[in-house]
């Protein structure tokens, strides 16, 4: 296995979007474009399975080092009336351009810290929202809680208006690598806001542990896993430290490059993980993911219902999500749009009726044919190309770039399918890799990506 991680540990992207951004159409793109691919994509889907909302709420009381989100360190809360006017302004122009009430199946607010918000706060962003839409059967609202802001107001204010899932930012529970990324937070604080949620009545929690920080041992891993399984998340997200200090900036020089573990270890903190958590009952899902079998998570990887998108796995697919919010990245499955990241910039466009995109990609067809065989591996570990719909000319290509990774033991090939070995799952980002054609047509920028192992 070291001699595979050695081969094949290389940038590549996490594919939360086919094209990755870095190719996306920047020079042709235009907001009108992408107005009539949206209108035309909701027209088609929002009647038979709504869509989905992702909203940014950008602001932190204090910056993580690892920390590569977008985001807005203050402590003035001030701030926080004129975000979540701005964005119900946003949303009232998509509602305006799309002329029927969406549908909305899932609702997601992340950041940022969405609890440096007052429930208040909250409620009325949502409350905005729904002013102006439906909630479909089975709708799945959720956010991301920082454990140590999270308050039984905030749990509750959410849960009274229909969310019942959140995720919690617990990363490791040793205090050496908790110091190094500047995020103190004690297990009695992560266990009092589960249990918290749980008493109130969500009905999916989950933690957000990382591997491969500064300091970070083997020994630290498993002891956090351990703690972890006693407060018994419906859904765990175990994911590798994406370092990328030239592209996130000095948030992530708060330790040095002698700090971090070695890809090997690294790599043996994600088994030795992986080894226990399945132990105590978790199912690892796609990629980087794990949930007990009651989990909606779980159950959709089993009917293959599994789908991924930029806020990661989710439970169920719709053609249409949009993002709100300063950065935020909207996908109407014909193309992407990515709102400007300037908090000032954003919020003075939709003060002025603008919907605030500024780069994005309308996809051609063989954009989406690869886009639906790259969900295909990362979401069931296999695909296929058997139908004019799914073939593309340059599959013989891909083929070849896939031989070694056969000798390797990586990816078994049928008759016009492909399949990812066991052994193959953790080399998924090489995989898919190979289907990436812009990425070989053009010498990508490697700074621009991180590790794929
Ligand atoms: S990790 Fe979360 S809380 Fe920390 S700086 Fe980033 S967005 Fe803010």
């Amino acid at each position: 296995m070291s001699q595979l991680i050695q081969k094949y540990n290389i940038p590549g992207p996490r594919y939360t979007s086919y094209p990755t951004v870095p190719y996306w159409n920047q020079d042709t793109f235009s907001a009108d474009e992408w107005k009539s691919t949206l209108i035309k994509s909701f027209d088609e889907s929002n009647g038979k399975e709504g869509i989905s909302l992702y909203i940014h709420l950008p602001y932190c009381e204090s910056l993580c080092t690892f920390c590569g989100c977008h985001k807005r360190i203050t402590k003035r809360h001030d701030v926080e009336l004129p975000y979540i006017d701005s964005v119900l302004r946003e949303w009232e122009l998509y509602c305006g351009l799309l002329g029927s009430r969406p549908i909305i199946k899932e609702m997601h607010l992340g950041g940022g810290t969405p609890t440096f918000f007052s429930p208040g706060n909250l409620k009325r962003l949502v409350n905005g929202i729904l002013e102006h839409a439906l909630k479909a059967p089975g709708y799945e609202f959720s956010f991301e809680g920082h454990p140590n802001n999270t308050t039984k107001e905030h749990l509750q204010a959410l849960y009274d208006v229909g969310f019942r899932r959140v995720s919690y930012g617990v990363q490791d529970y040793n205090g050496k690598v908790q110091k190094a990324i500047h995020r103190l937070q004690s297990f009695e604080d992560v266990r009092n806001v589960t249990e918290a949620a749980r008493e109130i009545g969500y009905d999916s929690i989950g933690h957000d542990l990382i591997f491969g920080l500064p300091h970070q041992t083997l020994e630290h891993v498993e002891e956090s896993i351990l703690k972890t399984k006693s407060l018994r998340p419906d859904r765990l997200a175990f994911y590798s430290y994406a370092h990328v200090p030239w592209i996130k900036g000095n948030g992530q020089r708060g330790f040095k490059e002698g700090d971090l573990p070695s890809a090997k270890a690294k790599r043996s903190q994600y088994e030795e993980g992986k080894k226990l958590l399945t132990k105590v009952g978790y199912e690892e899902i796609g990629m980087d993911h794990f949930a007990l079998k009651s989990d909606s998570l779980q159950q959709s990887m089993v009917s293959g219902k599994l789908h991924r998108n930029f806020m990661g796995y989710t439970a169920s697919k719709t053609q249409v999500m949009i993002g709100l919010g300063v950065s935020s990245i909207s996908d109407s499955w014909y193309s992407f749009a990515q709102n400007v990241k300037n908090l000032e910039e954003y919020r003075h466009l939709v003060n002025n009726g603008v919907i605030p995109v500024y780069r994005g990609h309308i996809l051609t067809r063989e954009d989406r044919v690869i886009r639906k065989h790259i969900l295909n591996l990362m979401c069931r570990f296999k695909t296929s190309w058997k139908t004019n719909e799914t073939y593309f000319p340059e599959i013989p290509m891909v083929k070849g770039r896939l031989l070694e990774m056969e000798q390797d033991g990586l990816v078994e090939f049928g008759i016009d399918e492909l399949v990812v070995t066991a052994e193959g799952q953790p080399f998924i980002r090489n995989i898919c890799m190979a289907f990436d054609v812009l990425l070989h047509r053009k010498e990508p920028e490697t700074r621009l990506f991180s590790m794929t192992i």
